[in-house]
């Protein structure tokens, strides 16, 4: 496993609309191991494969249950609304309140090619939600309300 470098803001392929991934090859199962070995080193909670460089429909994530691994996934319902707070790891240090639906059904590929789907509420229902937005081009910040940046990373951008 490696880590891959994590795209930051300004990045044109940040705004790409990912391609559907045919079928999972090996190298596919290689991205996912690298983009899951460089999701924990950052800290994050998922890690969509645009934020790497790769314009693929790949997405890992892990609110602490585990590592899910999720090729072409794709919102088929969603009910409610919940508003809270949200980063992403290709603005560090920058946080919004997203407004997103409560309650997601998700279908998905897995790494051994088995089409599945899952049902979510909570955290796991808004990383799905931010994840398949990447894979979209599109970023929390053009949803976000009250966007702030924390007095750490201020300090630190002033050091650079
Ligand atoms: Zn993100």
């Amino acid at each position: 496993m490696a880590r891959l470098e994590i795209r930051k803001d300004g990045d044109p392929v940040l705004r790409e609309k990912a391609k559907q991934v045919p079928k999972v090859t090996k190298r596919i199962q290689k991205l996912l191991n690298d983009m899951e070995e460089t999701m924990y080193a950052a800290d994050g909670v998922g890690l969509a494969a645009p934020q790497v460089g790769v314009s693929e429909r790949v997405v890992v994530i892990d609110v602490g249950d585990g590592p899910l691994h999720l090729i072409n996934p794709e919102i088929i319902e969603a009910q409610g609304r919940d508003i809270d707070s949200e980063g992403c790891l290709s603005f560090p240090g920058v946080y919004g309140y997203v407004e997103r639906a409560a309650r997601v059904k998700v279908s998905y590929m897995d790494r051994g090619n088995k089409e599945k789907r899952l049902e979510a509420t909570g955290l796991l229902a808004r990383a799905l939600q931010h994840e398949i937005d990447h894979l979209d081009g599109i970023l929390f910040v053009d949803k976000a309300t009250q966007l702030e940046t924390t007095g750490r990373e201020t300090e630190q951008r002033q050091g650079d």
